[in-house]
């Protein structure tokens, strides 16, 4: 028998949600939803598995992650009960349950932990500056060995942990026995999603949306591996030198229209933001920014007498990959295209 969690509307409500109760049951949402199916249909199962308490289903369901949230469901409901800002607030919670460390339920919940998290890393960056007497070579040379450090460390020890628990939730604890070579057959299609997140463009209206994300996420791994890997700070190659400002300044572009958009909520989309969804895109903005900024100093020979520079730079960067990246809204590209993967696994299945 399905146990029933009757805090369960109220809990989510801290994530996000608006007022599931409101619903009806008319299905309007999910008749206009483009990305739903007789396989997975939402929203309105997942509005119904909300009020009636069911997390144990919502646990098992991949059906938050395959809504790539266009709002027309949320445009459409005749309650006004947001079932698209509903499915984005059970992807937050699901964070949260993936998560072994307890992490993202608290930073997601908790404004005051999010800025106390954020204040106590700024101060260990600054504390590390003075520890090395603001020494710019010292400082720039273990601050790039943090960059190496902290990749491998969140994806080991907290990212890969989460999957294979998303896995076990939603794959094999429902019964899913997809043949190994489903398995190895899916990964190309893990990887398509990975890089370009395909999916939003089986939503209407949501071209010009999944542009703008796809040149993000190449600015963003590009920035990423000409950084950590082509060592971007210290190179004298002027091809990786000029790659790295195209990069960063892609970046800090486009992230500056996701904030404009979210201030002007001009779409049903950026109507409701979380604190999460601002630190993401202002965090992403200002490293596009500052990391443009270290390289111009260098390169003007400024950057010696100002390596405040370098450390807001690196008060970014830390917060970035210690916060926002295991914890934060980042997961969501990470669980979205693992999302896609056990789908396929999940069809694979049904079809024997
Ligand atoms: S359209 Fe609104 S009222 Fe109708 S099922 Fe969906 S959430 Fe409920
Ligand atoms: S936000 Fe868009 S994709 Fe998500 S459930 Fe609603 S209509 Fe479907």
């Amino acid at each position: 028998m399905a146990r029933i969690n009757p805090e369960f509307t109220d809990e989510l409500i801290k994530y996000g949600a608006f007022d599931p109760n409101a619903c009806y049951n008319c299905g309007n949402c999910t008749a206009v939803c483009t990305l739903s199916d007789e396989n997975n249909s939402f929203p309105r199962k997942m509005v119904r598995y909300s009020v009636l308490g069911l997390d144990d289903e919502i646990k098992a369901s991949l059906d938050p992650w395959l809504c790539y949230y266009c709002g027309e469901c949320s445009i459409t409901c005749p309650r006004e009960a947001d079932p698209g800002e509903l499915m984005m607030s059970l992807r937050r919670w699901l964070i949260s349950k993936y998560d072994w460390t307890g992490l993202s339920g608290l930073l997601y919940k908790s404004l005051a932990a999010s800025i106390s998290a954020f204040v106590l890393l700024a101060a260990v960056v600054i504390w590390f500056g003075a520890y090395w007497h603001f020494n710019l070579e010292t400082v720039m040379h273990y601050g790039h060995y943090f960059e190496i450090a902290a990749i491998s460390l969140v994806f080991l020890a907290i990212l890969l942990p989460n999957i294979i628990y998303m896995w076990w939730l939603t794959v094999y604890k429902p019964g899913i026995k997809a043949p190994i070579s489903v398995y190895i057959k899916a990964i190309g299609e893990l990887v398509v999603h990975l890089f370009t997140q395909k999916r939003t463009l089986s939503c209407d209206d949501n071209q010009l949306r999944w542009f703008e994300h796809f040149i993000m996420v190449l600015g963003y791994l590009g920035l990423l591996f000409t950084t950590v890997f082509l060592d971007w700070f210290s190179t004298q190659s002027m091809f990786i030198i000029v790659l790295g400002y195209v990069e960063s300044a892609i970046i800090f572009i486009v992230t500056f229209d996701f904030i404009r958009r979210r201030i002007q909520k001009d779409k049903e989309i950026s109507k409701h933001s979380q604190p999460s969804d601002w630190f993401f895109v202002i965090w992403l903005f200002m490293m596009g920014l500052t990391a443009f900024l270290v390289r111009l100093f260098m390169d003007v020979n400024i950057l010696e007498n100002n390596i405040w520079m370098y450390l807001v730079n690196l008060i970014i960067l830390v917060q970035w990959a210690l916060i926002i990246v295991p914890f934060g809204k980042w997961t969501h590209f990470l669980y979205r295209s693992f999302a896609m993967y056990f789908a396929n696994l999940h069809r694979a299945t049904l079809a024997k």
